[in-house]
């Protein structure tokens, strides 16, 4: 296995159910398959709770974003070699890993894909969904791997750790990122706010990094059921963040014309 342990950097290796360093610190396989590499973590939730992690799985079993799973998954295929170790930071539930992997491995059955993400309910979703991906739980900031040792990195909507990102990348290897972009989303915001704001796209420049590809993807998706209406408003962060009476104004919502704006950014570490 390539993940190292979180406490002393050694490598792991898989034994009798467990992952072993040679300092003798052992991590117990969960059931589903995954390790929780994750310092500390015992108590408490990080990340996404199960409530999160549930509404982003109705609402993408819908199929709505399966156009960025694609997009996504061509990009992977067109800058990536065969044999890539490929990471996924943040996976979530691993929606777009699970696409990612299948087009690779279908390609190459050598690929190795890794993921992890700080949320174990998400982890445990990502274990079920695939069983070929090596699923741990763990944060953007400490990222259980060697330096150079991973081909491509992909992250989709997730906390950025650029340096770590970059420290665990081989050299001339690929950061494939996706983001929202200035439409995403607008309609419901517009149901939901007085004054619905844009997204802003940041500066695409990244430090140690040249930005070899940029493209976006923008289509309307059709919500036409309430359920559909409601699962993307709860996976989003407006969920969070709205009053209870401009929620009210989505409530007896059984249709939305909603647009899906990406842009997808393909980076080479130099
Ligand atoms: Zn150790």
């Amino acid at each position: 296995m390539l993940f190292l342990c979180p406490k002393c950097k050694n490598k792991l290796v898989e034994k009798d159910g467990c992952a072993i360093c040679r300092e003798g610190h052992s991590y117990d396989r969960a059931k589903g398959g995954y390790y929780n590499l994750l310092l500390g973590s015992s108590g408490g939730v990080h990340g996404d709770n199960k409530d999160m992690v549930l509404a982003r799985r109705e609402f993408l079993a819908f199929g709505f974003y399966s156009p960025l799973a694609e997009k996504l998954s061509s990009l992977v295929l067109q800058y990536t070699n065969e044999c890539c170790v490929l990471l996924d930071a943040g996976s979530g539930e691993g929606y777009y890993t699970d696409f990612v992997e299948r087009a690779l491995h279908e390609r190459d059955a050598d690929t190795n894909v890794l993921a992890f993400d700080i949320s174990k309910d998400a982890v445990r979703e990502l274990a079920k969904k695939n069983k070929r991906i090596s699923a741990v739980v763990a944060g953007s900031y400490h990222i259980p791997l060697p330096d150079g040792s991973v081909d491509t990195v992909i992250n989709t909507f997730s906390p950025l750790a650029l340096d770590e990102t970059r420290r665990v990348l081989k050299s001339g290897g690929r950061f494939i990122m996706a983001i929202p972009g200035e439409e995403h989303l607008y309609e419901l915001k517009a149901k939901i706010y007085d004054t619905p704001y844009k997204n802003t796209v940041a500066d695409t420049a990244i430090r140690g990094f040249k930005l070899i590809s940029d493209e976006s993807l923008t289509y309307i998706m059709h919500l036409n059921s309430r359920e559909a209406v409601s699962s993307l408003f709860m996976m989003t962060p407006y969920a969070y963040r709205t009053s209870p009476e401009n929620k009210a104004r989505l409530a007896g919502l059984d249709s939305l014309e909603c647009t899906a704006d990406f842009r997808l950014f393909v980076y080479e570490k130099i």
